[in-house]
């Protein structure tokens, strides 16, 4: 069979069937079943459930687990506040959104977004796909006169 790129790391590989996307490094494979487990999560309600239950099962034979988790990667805890801040800044606005949409009887409106907060600062790059590593950026301003 010919060989096709990898979807999780770009290296060329020979599938062993027409559907496979991913090279057999574990990296790929761990994006692999991320996407699939995503999917699972989001398509189907009993397995969805069964991973609440079993989640909440294992931390209650793991107490501690998550504060010991933030103690020993406080680099990783940070990151985990930032995206919280985000989801939280993204459902309020959906709310918002919302609100008016309802308010006005609009379906979707073309808001311009108020830029009246600052980019400067340090931020986490994350990719969209999987758990793939983070990046930790930093946005600084630059002289609009500087050669
Ligand atoms: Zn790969």
């Amino acid at each position: 069979m010919e060989t096709v790129p990898c979807a999780g790391c770009s290296t060329f590989f020979v599938p062993r069937n027409k559907c496979q996307m991913f090279c057999s490094k574990p990296c790929c494979q761990r994006i692999r079943r991320a996407i699939w487990q995503k999917q699972k999560l989001a398509t189907d309600p009993e397995y969805k459930e069964g991973q609440r239950l079993a989640q909440k099962k294992w931390l209650q034979n793991n107490p501690g687990y998550w504060k010991d988790y933030r103690r020993k990667n406080p680099e990783k805890a940070d990151r985990n506040r930032s995206l919280q801040k985000i989801r939280n800044m993204k459902t309020r606005c959906d709310q918002i959104v919302s609100t008016v949409s309802k308010t006005i009887g609009i379906a979707k409106m073309d808001a311009r977004k108020s830029r009246e907060y600052s980019l400067f600062g340090q931020y986490w790059l994350v990719p969209a796909v999987a758990k793939m590593d983070a990046v930790k950026i930093f946005i600084a301003s630059v002289p609009v006169n500087s050669p």
